[in-house]
């Protein structure tokens, strides 16, 4: 059992709680060529920073909103 994040209920035992992020962080990543020595490769990624405990219901309900776009 958990609080959900979303509607702040208690929900059932068993029930799965899904961790869903809510906010990012551009991340860059530079890693060392193997190929070319001393040269490096830069990419960038997202990183979570925050992400809240979802309910089954408001997790069918994010994925809804989210397939609308
Ligand atoms: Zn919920």
């Amino acid at each position: 059992m958990f609080k959900c994040d979303r509607c702040h209920k208690i929900t059932q035992p068993g029930e799965k709680l899904t961790k869903h992020p809510v906010k990012y962080r551009d991340k860059v990543y530079q890693i060392m060529d193997t190929k070319f020595k001393g040269s490096i490769v830069t990419s960038y990624g997202k990183e979570i920073v925050k992400e809240i405990n979802l309910c089954e219901s408001c997790t069918n309900k994010i994925a809804d909103e989210t397939e609308g776009r």
